[in-house]
């Protein structure tokens, strides 16, 4: 029902509501894109990446955020989080000092930018594509490419989550696609704490996602979507369709709404 309405009706313009979380969200992809564009710490300061947070800061009080001190709050939340993410992009990138009498350590050059903020596509026959949108691509020195995905709602990750995401799943596909030569793999990095984890995708998935995607898209492109109507589950409460849904649940008498 929410394909539905999304893409076939078309009806999200109306319904579509800016919450705390995604504005939160939102602001601190764009802090960060322009932080890795910019050229990382090499050439933005701690200081000046959490100040950037207020040029590229979506929402504000009734625009998903309830106060101006659950704004506050928020803001101040994504200035440490900026804060703590150029500390550690400092000391990834830092040479390492040798320790007398110790064999020196050389570390692999870190990796370069390739892309942030991309959408993805490939065509899956004449007529489905299966598209998405990464948030960055590095490259590594010996050419392999690293998707990064960012979660600034979450504290840990490990390995599953990158293996299970579908989303995670989709754009390694995608680029391994564009650039059947390089290796692909991805990492998901927890924004609060700067936990991550990373997971390569096998050719055996690969080929069950693609063969999976195609079949999806295919059942979608001949649904019979007249015959669609909305069923209350455990995603309705968190839907931004509800209010469409229960309009529809109260004329057609279901669920006593
Ligand atoms: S409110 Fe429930 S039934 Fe309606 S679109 Fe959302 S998830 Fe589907």
């Amino acid at each position: 029902m929410k394909y539905r309405l999304e893409y076939i009706e078309k009806q999200g313009r109306f319904y579509h509501r800016i919450n705390a979380g995604n504005a939160f969200g939102h602001s601190l992809h764009r802090a960060l894109d322009v932080f890795h564009n910019a050229g990382g710490a090499a050439n933005v300061s701690a200081e000046e990446l959490a100040a950037s947070l207020d040029s590229v800061w979506v929402g504000g009080v009734g625009k998903g955020f309830a106060a101006a001190e659950q704004e506050a709050a928020f803001r101040e939340e994504g200035m440490r989080i900026l804060t703590e993410y150029h500390a550690a992009r400092v000391t990834q990138t830092a040479p390492v000092t040798p320790v007398e009498g110790e064999e020196e350590v050389i570390l692999p050059p870190p990796p370069h930018l390739l892309f942030t903020e991309k959408t993805l596509r490939i065509d899956l026959t004449p007529d489905v594509a299966l598209s998405g949108r990464v948030d960055r691509v590095d490259e590594h020195h010996d050419g392999a490419l690293e998707i990064v995905d960012y979660k600034s709602g979450r504290e840990t990750v490990e390995e599953e989550d990158v293996s299970r995401s579908l989303a995670l799943n989709i754009y390694q596909t995608l680029l391994k696609a564009k650039m059947p030569d390089r290796r692909v793999f991805a990492t998901l990095v927890a924004l609060r704490t700067g936990a991550q984890a990373s997971h390569e995708q096998t050719e055996d998935a690969r080929t069950e996602l693609l063969a999976e995607c195609t079949e999806t898209g295919e059942t979608l492109r001949n649904k019979d979507w007249e015959g669609v109507l909305p069923v209350l589950n455990e995603h309705c409460p968190y839907c931004d369709f509800l209010p469409h849904c229960t309009r529809w649940w109260k004329k057609n008498k279901i669920h006593d709404s």
